[in-house]
């Protein structure tokens, strides 16, 4: 495993497992603890997701101690919309079974809210009882809306990044503030049969650094992030893919390789733009 370093001084894994669509059930509760058992050590969860108490619940059976996982929490559209923050918070530390997390995050710059509901997160940090806050699909004009208000910059930024979205002027904002980035979705999300996903794992250029170095496309694409400096959070409920998508830190890539994944952007999105959605 490779660490970053916060702004708050804490460290946090380069690499963790992303729950979204992950189920609130028992099998929900063993693709945790697989992802725990095979090294994961850091989380990314959210109130939307339905999931925080299979989190919960993993991490205790676990049997591995809370300072050593990196947990991840979101505050959702609705709760800022309703000014309902701290509430929604106390819900979700209630859920996992924690009285902290590790990072919180805004989930979507909801307009209207969202400057309000980073004051709200500064509260929350200053209780202590989350230990980082953050944002998450916060573009650069949305991180200068906040810079004008905070006393607390915030630790993270997760936002949609992949090759075929690389989000450089946005990844240039974070570094200008010290925040540092996140992708999700990095391997084109969880839509089977979406062409531009598939198109994406079978690249030419992904399956001939991925031949040179014996290694699958998804865990190129994961260590071209790490290589960028960039946080990940790959979601599997396949076992060996939970396995393989955290075996990336035994090879590295040459610049002229990372160089030609960037080359790959295309400014395509699987998810919503941050100006312009409906939830
Ligand atoms: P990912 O890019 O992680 O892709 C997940 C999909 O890829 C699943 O269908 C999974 O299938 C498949 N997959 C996983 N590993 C491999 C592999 N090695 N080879 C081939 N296919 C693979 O998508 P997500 O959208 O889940 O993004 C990751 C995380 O980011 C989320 O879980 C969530 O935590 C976060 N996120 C945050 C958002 C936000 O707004 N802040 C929005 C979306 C996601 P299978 O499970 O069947 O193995």
């Amino acid at each position: 495993m490779e660490y970053v370093t916060l702004n708050t001084g804490a460290k946090m894994p380069m690499l963790g497992y992303g729950v979204f669509k992950i189920e609130d059930s028992q099998a929900g509760v063993d693709a945790v603890k697989l992802a725990l058992d095979a090294g994961y050590r850091s989380i990314d969860t959210a109130s939307i997701y339905g999931n925080e108490k299979a989190v919960g619940q993993a991490i205790k059976e676990s049997g591995i101690k809370r300072e050593d996982i990196f947990l991840t929490t979101k505050l959702w559209n609705e709760d800022m919309r309703t000014k309902n923050a701290e509430n929604a918070f106390a819900q979700s530390l209630s859920d996992l079974g924690v009285d902290y997390v590790d990072l919180y995050l805004i989930h979507w710059p909801v307009k209207g809210h969202y400057v309000d509901a980073w004051l709200a997160l500064e509260k929350i940090y200053k209780s202590g009882k989350a230990k980082a806050i953050g944002v998450s699909n916060f573009e650069p004009h949305h991180l200068d809306d906040i810079s004008k208000v905070w006393s607390v910059v915030p630790a993270l930024n997760q936002y949609e990044m992949h090759p075929h979205l690389t989000q450089k002027p946005l990844l240039a904002h974070c570094k200008k503030y010290g925040i540092i980035p996140q992708s999700w979705s990095p391997l084109g999300g969880t839509r089977p049969g979406n062409q531009e996903r598939e198109s994406l794992l079978e690249n030419p250029v992904l399956v001939k650094i991925a031949e040179k170095y014996g290694k699958s496309t998804a865990q190129v694409i994961l260590r071209w992030n790490i290589e960028l400096g960039i946080v990940c959070i790959p979601k599997s409920i396949t076992p060996s893919r939970i396995k393989a998508n955290i075996d990336i830190f035994n090879f590295s890539l040459a610049p002229s390789e990372v160089a030609a994944i960037d080359g790959l952007n295309k400014d395509t999105r699987f998810g919503s733009h941050p100006d312009n959605f409906d939830f």
